[in-house]
């Protein structure tokens, strides 16, 4: 079977947990999709291995050393792949007319720049990079409407609502007489942990998840519950709503992967296993359906469904998120940037796990919130809450073990 259109996608973190289940995908598929450009920061062996199979026109990495590298190994193997290298030359893959559709997959505030370059180019973004939006939410939605690109969320709880929306869903809950949206959460590895016990916790403990098997970065972040404060705020960008439309739901099983409640008392849940290839699949095929290679949902096996509200005094970072969304301009990004510095000291051994959170908060007061009117002021909100955060890690240090 051949398709008439064949998608040319560019994969922004390639070698990253969504970017090789994005490759998974795509290999199922050959007549429908070519890889057009994959990225990595520093990983070179992994983005060989992957230009070997799939012989991208363009492979990029972080620093010119890696990539020339990664040019000698690819000319030996006589693979015709361009390798480039720094942030240009990312957002030079993601925004250039010879790719149609871009996996925004890039951890972290770094994805920012590429992921707006392929929404300035009109083309279909799989949005995973919540931080993006998170950063620069009113921004970029600005950006997919004036360019007229199709934003995919591929973070499972957005793909979820997206699933469960009207089709054509725009302009706000209450036109399409949705009354709430019912975001669902695992509850990370600490659910039952107390306030005590949560003090001592490794980085290896935080990032053994017991649903999902992600990067560290989003796996720490999964058990703050500062994944789902990243994720309220995502929502309320994409589909137009306001922090109290949003109800966390904590469901340990993540099978129900969120919800959309109506005003006639319908509320319609989008299921299946935890496998992050299933909305990789709905956004790669979208509005069509491809196989994902995700097993079917055994509902036998998994036999219940448990619900519970979140505790915000164990997992301040919620709250802390929220309260940053309600304050609009910069603050996300201050709350985005002052997270992802305490996460790497955490992952790193210098910062105690429930002190991620009093960094967050000491960093959000004293930065001031400027208007997010243009990405200089977002960049710049980032940077100052940076060095804020590089401030406070000194007061909350761990004394070496
Ligand atoms: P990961 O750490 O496994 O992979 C990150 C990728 O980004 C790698 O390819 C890495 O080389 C690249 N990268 C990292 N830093 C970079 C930099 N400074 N410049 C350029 N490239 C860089 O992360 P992941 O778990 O795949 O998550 C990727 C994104 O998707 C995150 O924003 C995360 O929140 C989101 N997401 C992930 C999952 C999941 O199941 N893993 C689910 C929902 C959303
Ligand atoms: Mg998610």
């Amino acid at each position: 079977m051949t398709h008439a259109t064949v998608r040319r996608v560019t994969v922004l973190g390639s070698t990253g947990s969504i970017g090789q289940s994005t490759l998974d995908v795509i290999a199922r598929h050959p007549q429908r999709y070519r890889v057009q450009a994959l990225t990595a920061h520093t990983s070179r062996e992994a983005l060989l291995a992957q230009c070997l199979t799939h012989r991208p026109a363009v492979a990029v990495l972080d620093d010119e050393e890696d990539a020339a590298w990664l040019r000698h190994e690819l000319a030996t193997a006589a693979v015709p792949t361009d390798v480039a290298a720094g942030v240009d030359a990312l957002c030079d893959v993601a925004g250039d007319g010879a790719s149609d559709t871009v996996m925004a997959a890039i951890v972290g505030s770094a994805g920012l720049l590429p992921s707006l370059a392929a929404a300035r180019a009109g083309k279909r973004v799989l949005l995973a990079n919540k931080e993006a939006l998170v950063m620069s939410g009113a921004l970029f939605m600005d950006a997919v409407a004036a360019a007229g690109a199709t934003l995919l969320p591929i973070d499972s709880e957005h793909n979820a609502i997206y699933q469960c929306l009207p089709d054509g869903y725009r302009g706000g809950l209450s036109r399409h007489g949705v009354s709430q949206l019912l975001l669902t959460a695992s509850g990370g590895p600490f659910r039952h942990l107390g306030s005590a016990a949560l003090e001592q916790v490794t980085p290896d403990q935080a990032c053994a998840h017991p649903n999902w098997s992600m990067g560290r970065k989003i796996s720490v972040d999964s058990a703050t519950l500062m994944n789902k404060g990243l994720e309220l705020i995502e929502a309320c960008w994409l589909f137009d709503a306001d922090p109290a439309q949003i109800q966390v739901v904590v469901h340990p099983q993540s099978v129900v992967h969120s919800m959309a409640a109506y005003d006639d008392g319908s509320v319609l849940a989008q299921m299946g296993n935890p496998d992050m290839r299933t909305p990789i699949a709905y956004g790669l095929a979208w509005p069509e359906r491809i196989d994902a290679g995700v097993a079917a949902l055994d509902l036998f096996k998994v036999a219940r469904l448990d619900f519970e509200s979140p505790d915000e005094a164990r997992f301040p970072c919620l709250r802390l998120a929220r309260e940053a969304m309600l304050a609009g301009g910069t603050a996300p990004a201050v709350l985005n940037a002052a997270n992802e510095v305490a996460v790497a000291a955490f992952l790193d051994g210098q910062l105690g796990f429930t002190d991620i959170a009093r960094v967050v908060e000491d960093v959000l007061e004293s930065q001031p919130v400027a208007r997010a009117d243009s990405i200089d002021a977002v960049v710049d909100a980032d940077r100052r809450a940076r060095e804020s955060a590089q401030q406070q890690l000194v007061r909350h240090a761990r004394p070496p073990a």
